[in-house]
């Protein structure tokens, strides 16, 4: 089984174990950048972005992170996730920096407040026919795909809230809260395929 971790500073980290030791995965929860070492692939939770960013370089990671996404390890960052992908944050607060990977531009807390939380059904091609459930938390929206990210899926107005580039995938919602694990088990074929 493909050893896969999820960083854990910071959201709901527990949620992505849960799903992931479900799909047979070995997890390790990564705080340390000798833990990121070892593992075969990565999911970045949701929480907040900012924070996470912040952690991330108290804990001396945002460094060995960006190595590895440079380095090609699969790693799939959901909502504040996909934020900490983007190579750039079109309204990220007091100095927050991302990771970078992802040819996309997100905008956080794209919602408002009345869509502060919601779900719709997504059609997801690369997962099958049948729709996705897709619960969106305070989420963020991509704004613009470059050229080397393919958008996966997009609500009903166009909008994209999932995209993939290589070794990285990154969603808007949280395929860790619904019992779908497609989403999941889509990234652990990118492990065993990397
Ligand atoms: N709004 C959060 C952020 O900016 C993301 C919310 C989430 O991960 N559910 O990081």
């Amino acid at each position: 089984a493909p050893t896969v971790g999820v960083l854990a500073l910071q959201g709901d980290f527990r949620e992505h174990a849960n799903v992931l030791r479900g799909l047979g995965a070995d997890v390790t929860l990564v705080r340390r950048p000798s833990e990121l070492a070892a593992v075969d692939g990565l999911v970045i939770p949701g929480g907040e972005s900012s924070v996470m960013d912040k952690l991330s370089r108290t804990f001396g990671l945002a460094e060995p992170l960006k190595e590895a996404i440079e380095g090609g390890l699969p790693i799939y960052g959901t909502c504040a996730g996909l934020i900490m992908l983007a190579n750039t944050i079109v309204d990220g607060i007091r100095g927050q920096q991302s990771l970078g990977g992802l040819d996309v531009s997100v905008r956080r807390n794209a919602f408002g407040s009345q869509g502060d939380s919601f779900e719709t059904d997504l059609d997801i091609p690369a997962l099958g026919e049948h729709p996705l459930h897709a619960v969106f938390i305070r989420a963020p929206i991509v704004e613009d795909v470059g050229p080397k990210a393919t958008a996966l899926a997009e609500l009903a107005d166009g909008r994209v809230v999932a995209v993939e580039q290589g070794n990285l995938l990154g969603t808007s919602f949280h395929p860790e809260v619904t019992g779908d694990t497609r989403f999941h088990e889509y990234f652990l074929a990118k492990i065993r395929a990397a």
